[in-house]
């Protein structure tokens, strides 16, 4: 029998009722675990968050809390093997695919860990200098950040079991917030061992952290001004979510990151052979095959100069056609099968749309003629594909929809005028990166593109050996985009706080005012 997984809400786990959802292997396809929601009473899970997570970890300063999520990002790493095998089995990924989940989990709440130390002993966040209302301080303000006392939920996409639910949990512990945190349930494995150690080991106060594993039920509709919502995934399910008739009238507050049509640039002075050139392959390679392409920042429309596009065509292909698919825990395989059947025929059905309003299949296209070490006709496997448009509006839909897989478009561009008006058409990206040694391209792309995006990526000579790729969120980096990509903004060290912080004026007699914010860092 498939093991059965439970929630862990107002401090106990729950097992849902009714028909379970499966949670499958994508390579075999066997079932691997099943879990319900069904009759789990989420008013009281909030309420249980909110009244007995919420003081606890008000009472504590900025430096506890971020002792806190230090042992959550300890139990996560002394656990990194166990995890990665669950992330091969149950999200298609291969090792080295886990290990940037889970090592990005670990990593990105020892990061909020380290700032909880720069913030000291304080519970408040100061913002600014004082502001003198008269002539002289006796009359003065000052803003400063105070917790909400309500409920953080978090809702991920199945793509980051781990680091999904990790870099939102840490932002709201160190803030002051309890969380409730729903997986996306077809991966939900990895994060529900996450859980059951963090349970496991009492890491966290009673009602820090809650957990639920399936659908969300009637969640979303039981939250109320002081609560707020931080969703991952579809921008159709984050239009639905932020538009609730409780979430408007309750102004709660909503962060939405969804889809995105990443953009890689190639300045028109880069050669082939010169180290910025061959970075700009290796990037836009890795986000082809990577996660099989699985990850909301990976790059989706290469910007080429039109006489440069045999050079780069002729070594994508080569490197993607040579890319192995199949079995992830084959040492020997770089891609593996997308995390759902759905996905796989998402992916498939818009590789073919594309296809037909006239994109040109460079490589791949459909599914693998072969999946190394996977039994024939098993396994939700695409194979990386390497689409291309003869000119750069040829093709509407390559500016307007994302395939969420192992699957890039080619686009040739004639001027940076029309470079930039076509990145833009994208609606808003999470992140776009531009590889050039000029310096006044540089400049008149960042100019032109920079308010469409939530981060920007300057790959050249320079840094070449040591650049963070496009793909990787940082948690010192905000990440997050206008538009399409959901107008949010997470991580960016204390930046991403402010989600779960009340910004207020307080103003009098100057230093009465000043004692109440006495040790808190000024940000
Ligand atoms: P999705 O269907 O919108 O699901 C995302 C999450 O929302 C899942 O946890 C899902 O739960 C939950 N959900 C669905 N309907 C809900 C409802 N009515 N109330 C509450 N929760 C609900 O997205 P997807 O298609 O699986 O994910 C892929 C998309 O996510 C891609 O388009 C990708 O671009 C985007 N994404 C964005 C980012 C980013 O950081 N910007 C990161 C990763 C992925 P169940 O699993 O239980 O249905």
């Amino acid at each position: 029998m498939a093991k059965q997984l439970g929630s862990w809400v107002s401090g106990a786990w729950v097992a849902g009722k009714g028909k379970p959802a499966q949670l499958v292997n994508p390579t075999t396809e066997g079932v691997l675990a099943e879990t319900s929601t069904e009759g789990v009473d989420m008013a009281r899970a909030l309420a249980f968050a909110r009244d007995v997570g919420g003081p606890a970890l008000r009472a504590m300063s900025f430096k506890e809390r971020g002792a806190l999520v230090r042992k959550l990002s300890r139990a996560i790493h002394e656990k990194r093997d166990e995890l990665i095998a669950l992330g091969v089995q149950n999200a298609g990924n291969t090792r080295s695919d886990a290990k940037f989940d889970v090592d990005g989990a670990s990593i990105t709440l020892g990061a909020y860990a380290d700032l909880a130390e720069e913030l000291g002993d304080a519970k408040v966040l100061v913002d600014g200098e004082p502001i003198n209302l008269g002539r002289s301080s006796k009359l003065a303000a000052q803003h400063a950040y105070f917790p909400l006392h309500g409920a953080a939920v978090h809702v991920n996409a199945f793509n980051f079991p781990a680091w999904g639910l990790a870099e939102k949990a840490a932002v709201a512990l160190l803030a002051g917030m309890p969380v409730i945190t729903k997986p996306a349930t077809s991966t939900a494995l990895m994060s529900h061992r996450i859980m059951e150690l963090f349970v496991e080991q009492q890491l966290l106060p009673a009602g820090a952290l809650s957990f639920l594993c399936g659908s969300a039920g009637d969640l979303i509709s039981h939250l109320r001004g002081q609560d707020v919502l931080a969703f991952t995934g579809s921008g159709d399910t984050g239009a639905q979510l932020r538009g609730m008739k409780n979430v408007v009238a309750g102004a709660v507050r909503v962060n939405v990151e969804a889809d995105s049509l990443n953009a890689a640039i190639l300045g028109a002075d880069v050669e082939s052979g010169t180290d910025t050139f061959d970075l700009f392959v290796k990037d836009v390679v890795r986000d082809a095959t990577q996660k099989a392409g699985q990850k909301c920042t990976a790059i989706r429309r290469v910007f080429v100069p039109a006489a440069r596009l045999d050079e780069v065509r002729d070594a994508l292909a080569d490197r993607l056609s040579q890319a192995k698919v199949g079995d992830p825990s084959r040492e020997d395989v770089l891609v593996g099968p997308l995390a759902t059947k759905k996905q796989q025929e998402d992916v498939l059905a818009m590789i073919d749309r594309f296809a037909k309003a006239g994109c040109k299949v460079v490589v791949g296209g459909g599914k693998p003629k072969e999946a190394l070490g996977v039994e024939a006709g098993k396994g939700f496997f695409v194979a990386p594909t390497l689409l291309e448009v003869a000119a750069i509006d040829a093709v509407a839909d390559v500016h307007e929809h994302e395939i969420f897989g192992p699957c890039t478009t080619l686009i040739p561009y004639e001027s940076t005028d029309a470079l930039i008006a076509a990145v833009r058409r994208g609606g808003g990206g999470l992140v776009a990166s531009l590889y050039s040694d000029d310096k006044a391209l540089v400049r008149d792309v960042v100019y032109g593109i920079a308010s469409s995006h939530g981060r920007l990526v300057l790959g050249n000579e320079k840094v070449a050996g040591s650049a963070v790729p496009p793909g990787t969120v940082m948690a010192q980096l905000v990440h997050g985009g206008p538009g399409r990509a959901g107008g949010g903004e997470e991580l960016g060290g204390i930046r991403g706080m402010e989600l779960y912080l009340q910004r207020v004026a307080l103003q009098g007699y100057g230093p009465l005012v000043a004692s109440l914010v006495e040790g808190g860092k000024r940000v």
